[in-house]
């Protein structure tokens, strides 16, 4: 553990002599324009894999970066990045070899994180006829990564916070990517969401007064 200690202290040195006023900064105010959600895996630090520098991006991660509507954590932290700190993307980034998206394919039972990966599983049934046709284990693999995450952009858009952002005229858009762990590159599905009429009728909710 005393070795984190080091680690910290000869950071927090270096970015101070690259950057005096970096800290003093930082602790008046947060401004991130970018809120991600991401995978709790740790080959998939939000700020480090884009080069940003602490403060520039607000960060909620959990297993297979899942936007749940019973979460409250994740609501409470969506809210508070639209509404507070106004940030003007949203990027949901999955992950490929992901651990949770792999044990959602498959039927060994893990305990607790079964029940969070109840709502994967579902994609997977949703989409069975598709992943069926995927060339290999891991193209299916890859496939459920991607179909996730675009159910998760769409989740993220159906909640009245990012609709009422919109009703207001905030600008806010909501982004599908993927990180490839094998090559550390980041990948934009070309999916997103900016406007309500985008979700579609049953989804819509009206703004509140
Ligand atoms: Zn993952």
């Amino acid at each position: 553990m005393e070795e984190l200690f080091a680690r910290n202290r000869a950071w927090a040195q270096k970015r101070i002599e690259a950057d005096p006023d970096f800290f003093a900064r930082l602790s008046r105010q947060q401004a991130p324009r970018y809120f991600w959600l991401g995978c709790s895996d740790s080959r998939v630090p939000a700020t480090e894999i884009l080069g940003l520098d602490p403060g520039s991006v607000f960060v909620h991660r959990n297993i297979a970066n899942l936007a749940q509507h019973t979460d409250l954590n994740f609501l409470a932290v969506l809210q508070f990045a639209v509404e507070y700190l106004k940030v003007e993307h949203i990027i949901v980034t999955g992950h490929y070899g992901c651990g949770g998206v792999r044990a959602a394919l498959g039927t060994r039972q893990l305990g607790l994180v079964d029940y969070w990966l109840r709502s994967l599983r579902d994609i997977h049934e949703r989409y069975q006829n598709l992943l069926e046709d995927a060339p290999s284990p891991e193209a299916r693999e890859d496939l459920l990564v991607e179909l996730n995450v675009e159910t998760q952009v769409m989740n993220v858009a159906r909640t009245p916070i990012v609709q009422n952002a919109w009703a207001r005229g905030q600008s806010l858009t909501v982004h599908g990517w993927i990180y490839g762990v094998q090559d550390g590159i980041l990948r934009d599905l070309g999916y997103k969401v900016s406007r309500t009429e985008e979700i579609g009728e049953p989804h819509q909710f009206w703004p509140l007064r």
